[in-house]
């Protein structure tokens, strides 16, 4: 399957199998010629492949990005942008590498084309986070959007099973609070309801053969309309509790979406029956919260905060930072419900 999705924003967007052919058209499009790829230490290999891939266009690679976006990457970034007279830049890998790419275009002006390779959906916001001297400040601009988002699925097959878990589940928990957003509408509630579909039913095959190519390519675009529900609505308490956990106790980015998200289902099941019920038809259960713990047993990931180094005595601060300017959100946030549900988090608790 290939196809061109229309988005929110207006960010071009190719999905398939082996859409990174179409990578020298794309930049001839944008009618650039000097490209410094992006990608993590660990991406190296793939980034160099699409130096060479590119021939003459492919001038530089900067693989040094990391988690949260620290300042002063971005800068080394940007001092090989300008040593190399860099007009393109190209990101290939997950949420930390887009966020790079955000981070050197936002500060140049330079049009970006990112290459997906987790389920984490950063590629399709406007929205930059970036640490400076331990902080984390978040800024949201239109101009941050990539201006081309390439989908190809071959580029996920070697995400490993555990991360391919956790990060659809990432992707789930846009869609799940798209649902119950203030601003929701017909077509993200629907999008999110697909993206959670294709995700739910893709994730466990993964968890089991990592290069099922048809769960894969489910996965890969069930993640397509959750960022694009990311994108298009805003975010309530789960995205605040998460927010919390990462930025405050350094907790892992999609595995604490994942052990986080029943809970915050939960907190919100009463207000929202007709969203509960979408969520839980979309997951092929019959109690949303429950189901979506279930589906993270059903991937191996760890569903307990305790298990991802959570201490037990953080829970009093971090119920008092997640109460601190909240998110909107369905039911009324109180500080000692959200004691109890990251008590249940901590615990790993199935919701009931
Ligand atoms: P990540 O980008 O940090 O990737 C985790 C690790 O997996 C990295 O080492 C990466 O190189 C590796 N990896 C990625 N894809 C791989 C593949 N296919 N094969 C092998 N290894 C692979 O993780 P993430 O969950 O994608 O992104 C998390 C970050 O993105 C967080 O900092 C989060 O705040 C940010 N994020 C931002 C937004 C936004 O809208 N601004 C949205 C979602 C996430």
């Amino acid at each position: 399957m290939q196809s061109t999705l229309q988005h929110a924003s207006n960010a071009r967007i190719l999905f398939g199998a082996g859409t990174l052919e179409r990578l020298s058209v794309e930049i001839e499009r944008l009618e650039r010629s000097r490209v410094l790829i992006l990608s993590t230490t660990l991406q190296s290999g793939d980034a160099y492949s699409v130096e060479e891939l590119l021939g003459d266009r492919g001038v530089a690679v900067f693989d040094k990005a990391v988690m949260h976006t620290p300042v002063d990457v971005t800068e080394a970034a940007i001092e090989v942008v300008e040593q190399n007279k860099i007009d393109c830049l190209v990101a290939i890998g997950g949420g930390s590498t887009t966020g790079l790419s955000k981070a050197i275009s936002y500060r140049t002006g330079l049009p970006q084309i990112v290459l997906p390779t987790t389920y984490a959906g950063s590629e399709m916001t406007p929205i930059l986070g970036q640490t400076e001297d331990g902080l984390k400040t978040t800024l949201s601009d239109p101009k941050i959007v990539p201006d081309t988002v390439i989908y190809d699925v071959n580029l996920t097959l070697g995400l490993p099973a555990g991360m391919s878990g956790t990060s659809g589940i990432n992707a789930i928990a846009h869609a799940v609070e798209a649902l119950y957003a203030e601003n929701r509408n017909d077509a993200t509630s629907e999008m999110a309801e697909e993206g959670i579909r294709r995700l739910a039913s893709a994730l466990p095959i993964i968890a089991g053969n990592p290069r099922d190519v048809s769960a894969r390519t489910d996965a890969l675009f069930g993640a397509a309309l959750c960022g694009c529900c990311l994108a298009s609505a805003g975010m309530s308490l789960h995205h605040k509790l998460c927010h919390t956990l990462g930025g405050s106790f350094g907790l892992p980015h999609a595995e604490t979406h994942t052990a986080v998200l029943p809970h915050a289902t939960q907190y919100n099941a009463n207000d929202e029956p007709e969203v509960m019920r979408r969520i839980a038809t979309a997951l092929d259960g019959a109690h949303a919260p429950a189901a979506l713990f279930s589906l993270g047993q059903a991937v191996g990931a760890e569903m307990a905060l305790r298990d991802l180094g959570f201490r037990e005595e953080d829970l009093d601060k971090a119920a008092d930072l997640a109460v601190q300017q909240p998110y909107w959100n369905p039911r009324p946030i109180e500080r000692g419900a959200i004691r109890q549900l990251l008590q249940k988090a901590w615990a790993g608790e199935r919701p009931s």
